[in-house]
């Protein structure tokens, strides 16, 4: 039985390790990403040396949201598009998505945090999807909580629909995951009960159907897409994940192997390969090597003291 407190840290360093590894194929079609036709560990650890274990913006917003969920004592989205707006003030974007640019630019505007997000069907990306697992974490125990927290994360950057069920898709199953009381074979089921009607919720379906075929990994990939829609990518990274559980490297691997947003797909896989393996499940070479390790481990543990207090 894995512990909770090493599936918190599981969660953030899956994302950080599988927002790296993917980071170097980003953009590339499954095509080209296959070309290579090198074996898994081949293939992993030649993107491991080529990333150094230097992850992109997914990590940095993920990051930005669990240190301001740690320096508030909670979720404040004040606080959290605050944290986004120092980010972005940095210069360090590391390929920040076209929507967050714009909306980080009407906050620096003065645009309040229910205001600053782009509310267009276009503002459909994956930008919110991709660093919402800390408020999946935060909100555990309180999964009302946690819709309330995950959606107005979203429309810090992405009012609009499909990014906020994206992120509450996400959130939810980090949060399922985490507690570690799920029979993972009705992770998918009790996703789409929590989400609302949307397109999310059917290509997650349609991502449900396929592991019940045993349709693999590269034909299902393509069936779901990988593009930077969000829609794309969540149902992506739930199949991936739903089917190598027990595998971080496999599970990875396939995301990557599926070509387009690589760095998004892997950081989702990631968080939640690592959250139901625990940081255990992930290499240690990898967890130990990945950019900002103890930061990200340190965080990861804060927000468990927080997620499991309020459940005293
Ligand atoms: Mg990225």
């Amino acid at each position: 039985m894995v512990e909770i407190r090493d599936r918190f840290i599981g969660c953030l360093l899956g994302l950080a390790v599988g927002d790296a590894l993917g980071s170097r194929l980003e953009g590339y079609t499954p095509e080209a990403v296959k070309r290579s036709n090198l074996e898994m560990p081949e293939f992993l650890d030649g993107l491991w040396r080529w990333s150094r274990g230097r992850w992109t913006d997914d990590t940095k917003m993920a990051v930005a949201l669990a240190e301001s969920i740690v320096n508030s004592g909670g979720f404040n989205p004040k606080q959290a598009a605050k944290k986004y707006l120092e980010w972005y003030k940095s210069g360090d974007l590391r390929g920040i998505g076209n929507v967050t640019q714009q909306s980080l630019l009407n906050l620096q505007s003065g645009a309040s945090w229910k205001n600053s997000g782009i509310k267009a069907d276009w503002a459909a990306g994956n930008g919110t999807a991709m660093r919402v697992a800390p408020i999946g974490l935060l909100d555990m125990n309180n999964l009302e909580k946690l819709r309330r927290d995950a959606g107005d994360d979203a429309v810090i950057t992405h009012n609009n629909h499909e990014a906020i069920n994206g992120s509450l898709a996400v959130a939810f199953a980090v949060a399922r995951l985490a507690k570690g009381d799920l029979d993972l074979g009705y992770l998918i089921n009790e996703t789409v009960d929590f989400i609302e009607p949307s397109e999310v919720l059917l290509r997650l379906e349609i991502a449900q159907k396929l592991l019940e075929q045993g349709t693999s990994a590269e034909y299902s990939l393509a069936d779901i897409g990988t593009g930077g829609y969000v829609v794309e990518t969540v149902a992506s990274s739930f199949f991936c994940f739903m089917s190598s559980p027990d595998s971080y490297e496999t599970a990875v691997f396939n995301a990557i192997r599926g070509g387009n947003d690589t760095d998004t797909t892997a950081a989702i896989t990631g968080a939640l390969s690592g959250t139901y393996l625990g940081f255990e499940g992930i290499p240690l070479k990898w967890r130990e090597e990945v950019e900002d390790a103890s930061i990200i481990e340190e965080l990861a543990t804060l927000i468990y003291g927080m997620a499991t207090k309020t459940n005293d």
